[in-house]
């Protein structure tokens, strides 16, 4: 049990507010343990905090002041304090932020109040009007989910008396919060499958590991289709005989809905939808039943992670090598990292699944940190794609166009046999480049340092960076001139219109995330894909991941260059990674799939690695090129981004900073820059980047406190420190 101070005892209490202490206060009346969530006078207001231990005292004690209350929520347990302090020392981020990551949900100090909330019922309206359709849409949506009335109203886009309207009618059912209401209990023997030898071997070692009831980490991989999944759902299904937590990250909010239908055929009920999506009501009943134990499973995005569990036993990262896992605003963090470090301090089983690790992982498992786990066979008698390569350069074809004609004519018999092709271009919109004819002028962003990318389904220009939009100009913002803007490069949608010129007939489907309003509507275009309701489909990365379909039998890679294309040191994992993957969308059923590369260098060893399939002989080259340059894995490194509206007071700092690198020489570590960030200027706000190298065994993280520590910052100035950045 943890401490537990009596009144009127000194106790240190960390708020969310942005001071860099802990501060300190009197224990209230009846007492409280460590742990608990307070609120506390801070000047003129209250604020909530967590009693992180014992006070100091340092400061004159007559002017300490008594906790106001302890707040009814579930108490912090001492893990949970390990894990954000070891966190926050990892990333170089305040005990204060990152409690603010670990509280986003509850609404601490919010009155236990008995709201009530409102959820699909079983009536039937007597009369169908938009607003109604809409309100029942949105309940649809979200599946199980309750909502307030002001939450409902407003997600529907309708007055309140509508749906007060609807639960009369019995068509909407209004219940008390459901804060309290723990999710129903899953059933670890519900649903289960037979398993290939190789899955049950592979089930059995995950579940020898959930038995140990200790750490351990283990990447199992395997191809698209082998069954990662259902192995690692016995994993949970152990988890949960062991009367402990399971968590499963995902890294897009695309899948969660197919997922939790497939967990609730295996378990029995649905388990606990953590994401951005997740109303504030539902938030609140998640943390506390993470707490209590009333969520046995949570399937979520990575700040899952932050939740309260009582016993967490697993966490599950799926597809592991996903860049959406790095957050890359806040706090830096990568989920990945992050659940091995909680696991590490709770005692749980960690595992890491994917068909392409990262290399950080792969590195670590031949290294024999974490245990290995392969599953080589597709699951049923379905194999993997053929490569082909198409040689660009020996293909005429104009100059607007991108499907050449080797492709053509394979895209061509597929269809005229019934079968389905996907040609996959990792671009949305409808051209990367707006370019003036008459002066050579690009669009850009007014507030970034990125081209404004032309959505013609939208109507609109679009910064990929910021989200910032704006009509299409009719004349050049430079030259003036009239009618010479010209889209320049393919994307999404432009190549949608020219397969629609190439293939008249063919029934085509295109997949981008911004084509969809919402979820619902994503779901329901690849269901009717599935289905066989699309012969040709185009889409961007969106497709890349996890969907089966079915009928599909040849992938066509438009740009398989694209990635290979800047100098960022991860382009040829990132590139080996998506274009195995998206190669492993063919042939999922009984026939043998095809895979064409367009490329102008097929002689490029990435692309050479990938048409042959040699994983294991593509991740060893690349973990010795990457040995050799003394970069991550195999190195540390550390990026400091320094912001500010005004560049040169950005790069001012950055120089101030590499001149001051005293704490680095003393442990060997060198600094670099300042230079541009990679995104050099965002919202109007110019990045300069400092990198910071040194050899593995570094402790880096003291010197860079050090280092960074040195610094007062000017107003509006504001300095990240990002450990084992994504580029470099
Ligand atoms: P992965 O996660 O490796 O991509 P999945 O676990 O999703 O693979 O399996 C691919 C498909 O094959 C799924 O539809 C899954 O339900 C099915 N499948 C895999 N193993 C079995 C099995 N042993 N019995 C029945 N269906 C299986
Ligand atoms: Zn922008």
């Amino acid at each position: 049990m943890s401490d537990f101070f009596h009144e009127g005892e000194l106790v240190a209490v960390l708020t969310t507010q942005p001071l860099d202490r802990l501060l300190d206060y009197r224990a209230p009346e009846g007492g409280c343990f460590a742990g608990a969530f307070v609120e506390v006078p801070l000047g003129p207001r209250k604020v909530p905090g967590v009693v992180w231990g014992p006070g100091k005292g340092d400061y004159d004690r007559s002017k300490i002041r008594p906790v106001t209350r302890v707040l009814d929520v579930p108490p912090m347990r001492e893990e949970m304090q390990t894990f954000l302090a070891r966190a926050g020392d990892y990333t170089l981020t305040p005990l204060t932020q990152m409690l603010r990551l670990a509280t986003r949900a509850p609404g601490l100090g919010d009155p236990p109040s008995m709201r009530r909330i409102y959820r699909l019922g079983q009536g039937a309206p007597d009369r169908v009007t938009d607003a109604r359709t809409r309100v029942l849409e949105v309940l649809r949506d979200y599946g199980g989910l309750a909502f307030t009335l002001g939450e409902l109203a407003e997600m529907a886009g309708v007055s309140t008396s509508v749906i007060k309207g609807l639960v009369k009618q019995g068509v909407v059912a209004e219940e008390d919060s459901p804060r309290d209401l723990p999710f129903p209990p899953l059933d670890p023997d519900y649903g289960g499958k037979d398993l290939t030898p190789a899955q049950a071997a592979g089930a059995a070692q995950l579940c020898a590991g959930v038995q140990s009831g200790g750490y351990g980490t283990t990447l199992l991989r395997g191809v698209t289709g082998s069954g990662k999944t259902e192995v690692y759902l016995e994993a949970v299904a152990e988890t949960l005989r062991q009367g402990r937590q399971a968590l499963v990250l995902l890294p897009e909010i695309a899948l969660t809905q197919d997922f939790i239908t497939r967990v609730e055929a295996r378990f029995g009920a649905r388990p606990a939808e953590w994401h951005s999506g997740v109303t504030m009501t539902e938030r609140r009943r998640i943390w506390k039943m993470a707490a209590q134990g009333g969520a046995e499973l949570v399937v979520g995005a990575r700040s899952a992670l932050f939740l309260p569990y009582r016993d967490l036993g697993l966490i599950v990262v799926d597809e592991e090598h996903d860049t959406s896992y790095k957050q890359e605003e806040g706090v830096l963090y990568n989920a990945r990292d992050m659940a091995v470090l909680r696991a590490s301090v709770c005692g749980a089983q960690v595992v890491l699944a994917s068909a392409t690790p990262s290399l950080e992982s792969w590195v670590n498992a031949e290294a024999g940190k974490y245990e290995k786990l392969v599953l080589d066979d597709r699951f049923g008698d379905s194999v993997l794609p053929e490569m082909r390569a198409v040689d660009m350069r020996a293909e005429t074809l104009p100059g607007d166009r991108w499907i050449s004609p080797t492709l053509q004519q394979a895209v061509a018999a597929r269809v005229a046999q019934g079968e389905q092709a996907l040609l996959f271009i990792n671009r949305r919109g409808y051209a990367p480049i707006t370019l003036c004819r008459a002066c050579g002028h690009q669009i850009g962003c007014d507030h970034c340092d990125a081209r404004m990318v032309e959505h013609r389904f939208l109507k609109r220009l679009v910064c990929h960076q910021c989200g910032e939009t704006k009509p299409m100009p009719e004349k050049c913002p430079s030259c003036e001139a009239e009618g010479r803007l010209a889209p320049v490069g393919p994307g999404v949608e432009r190549l949608t219109e020219e397969a629609q010129a190439l293939f008249p007939d063919a029934r085509i489907a295109t997949l981008s995330s911004d084509l969809f309003g919402s979820a619902r509507a994503l779901k329901e275009q690849i269901a009717a894909i599935a289905a066989g309701e699309a012969d040709i489909i185009i889409g961007t990365q969106l497709v890349a991941k996890g969907h089966n379909f079915p009928l599909l039998t040849l992938v066509g890679v438009i740009d398989a260059d694209l990635g290979l294309q800047g100098s960022d040191l991860r382009a040829a994992e990132r590139t080996f990674q998506l274009m195995r993957q998206v190669a492993g969308r063919a042939g999922r059923a009984e026939k043998r799939g095809v895979a064409m590369l367009q490329t102008f260098q097929p002689e490029h060893p990435v692309i050479r690695a990938i048409l042959a399939g040699e994983e294991e002989a593509f991740w060893r080259a690349e973990a010795a090129e990457r040995s050799v340059a003394g970069v991550p894995p195999f190195g540390r490194m550390a990026g400091i981004i320094i912001s500010s509206p005004d560049a040169q007071v950005a790069f001012d700092i950055g120089n101030h900073l590499a001149r001051a690198d005293a704490p680095l020489r003393q442990v060997g570590a060198q600094v670099f820059g300042p230079a541009p960030a990679p995104i050099a200027r965002v919202r109007g706000r110019h990045r300069v980047r400092l990198l910071v190298k040194a050899d593995k065994g570094v402790a880096l993280q003291g010197a860079l406190r050090a280092w960074v520590g040195q610094l007062r910052l000017p107003a509006q100035a504001r300095l990240a420190v990002d450990i084992d950045p994504q580029s470099f």
